[in-house]
């Protein structure tokens, strides 16, 4: 259960918000402005109930202070997307910052310089920590993407000063609880990318939780492989063949149904419009690869979640960025996406290229939620507790409903 900006009184107060405002930028100037029209909804939310809003953010990995990772040039985006002014502190502690600060009015918002100039905010360093919470009178955490990361502002504050989670930070904890945490079952999760070995803790986490397992992508070739099957020349660990095994055990002793691909499609290099065709997965020639899950596969994934309540997913199901090998991909994330818009599935997606695969299958908006927070995400479905998530915890009293602003 986390508190949420329901149940604070932000009127007159100094409110400082950990954003996550990492956007994109090139010679000076925002790129991308998603994360931050993103960030805004928090923001203004809190100036309109009367607080004066001091947002912290990171950009970049600057060693020390470094002008090019400056946050100056988020101050219009930012101004832009709350619909006011932004005042500007070229520092996040000390007498610049509380300088700015003093003069903010209810409904003001400040942006302060990059907490990363100052090598004590990634050491979670408690005087740090102290300097940065002496400028407010509360804290909400919004950025759930840098949640897996205990520093000074994502978790330090949290122990410092009432704290609640961002509008933000809430929509995602609300929608990952309820893909895995209380889900509506049967239950499947779609595992799918390059490697096995950069997904075991995420393997041996769903084994344990979710009805089916659907396995793709270059890790299915591990799979097929520690299975005996032939795998010719495809993106395949052959080292890890003994692990996938112990994986497919865990699974069975969970009641875990693992699903793999049926057929490939297969070619003869990695490249887009590669000559290539349909092969039973028992019948891979040795010198070709598979590219993508083939025709029946993507038939038999959609049959097996037609049966299901709530679809996790991770990884595409083959090499989306060349075409024609993002078929399977494609045709298992738009029927997902029909699925949850007649109310029958509930899909939650995310980690760096599900979003990119999704967003080329046209149905990034289209699923129940789709979460842009990479790392965090990633950590979330190996089962890890977030310590930015953990510091915002609180226990429920005796008696608590559960209801009222508490989640
Ligand atoms: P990940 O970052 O682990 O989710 O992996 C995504 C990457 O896996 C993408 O770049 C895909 O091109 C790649 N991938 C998926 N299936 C295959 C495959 N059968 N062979 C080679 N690469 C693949």
């Amino acid at each position: 259960m986390f508190r949420t900006i329901d149940k604070l009184d932000v009127k007159g107060k100094r409110v400082l918000v950990r954003a996550d405002l990492n956007v994109p930028a090139k010679d000076g100037k925002v790129t991308d402005t998603t994360r931050i029209d993103r960030s805004a909804a928090t923001l203004t939310e809190l100036a309109a109930k009367g607080a004066k809003v001091i947002v912290l953010t990171h950009f970049g990995r600057p060693k020390g202070r470094e002008d090019k990772y400056s946050q100056k040039l988020l101050v219009e985006p930012l101004a832009k997307a709350v619909g006011k002014s932004v005042a500007w502190a070229d520092d996040c502690v000390g007498a610049a910052a509380e300088k700015v600060i003093a003069g903010l009015k209810d409904g003001d918002i400040a942006l302060l310089e990059n907490v990363r100039f100052h090598p004590e905010e990634e050491k979670n360093d408690p005087g740090f920590a102290r300097q940065l919470a002496a400028l407010g009178d509360v804290y909400v955490n919004d950025a759930f993407s840098t949640a897996h990361r205990a520093h000074a502002s994502t978790e330090g504050l949290a122990h410092l000063l009432p704290a609640a989670a961002g509008r933000l930070m809430q929509a995602e904890l609300e929608a990952l609880g309820k893909a895995l945490e209380h889900p509506e079952k049967p239950v499947a999760a779609i595992v799918g990318g390059a490697k096995v070995s950069t997904k075991l803790d995420l393997l041996g986490n769903l084994v344990a939780r979710v009805d089916y397992l659907i396995i793709g992508g270059g890790m299915a070739n591990t799979f097929l492989f520690a299975m005996g099957k032939p795998v010719g020349k495809s993106l395949c660990e052959k080292e890890m063949a003994a692990t996938a095994r112990e994986i497919i055990e865990k699974a069975k002793a969970a009641h875990c149904h693992i699903v793999l691909p049926v057929d490939a499609v297969v070619a003869a290099e990695f490249a887009e419009n590669a000559a290539n065709r349909t092969v039973s997965i028992d019948a891979v020639p040795d010198d070709q690869m598979i590219l993508d899950a083939g025709p029946a596969s993507a038939e038999a994934i959609i049959d097996r979640l037609g049966g299901c309540k709530t679809l996790v997913w991770n990884g595409p199901l083959g090499a989306f960025e060349i075409k024609p090998f993002d078929a399977a991909t494609n045709a298992v994330a738009q029927w997902a996406a029909s699925r949850t818009a007649q109310g029958k599935l509930l899909t939650v997606a995310g980690g760096g290229d599900t979003v990119s695969a999704l967003a080329k299958a046209g149905v990034e908006d289209k699923f129940s939620y789709v979460s842009t927070a990479g790392g965090a995400f990633l950590e979330w479905l190996e089962g890890k507790d977030l310590p930015g998530v953990a510091a915002l915890t609180v226990k429920a009293p005796a008696g608590c409903c559960g209801g009222g602003g508490c989640h």
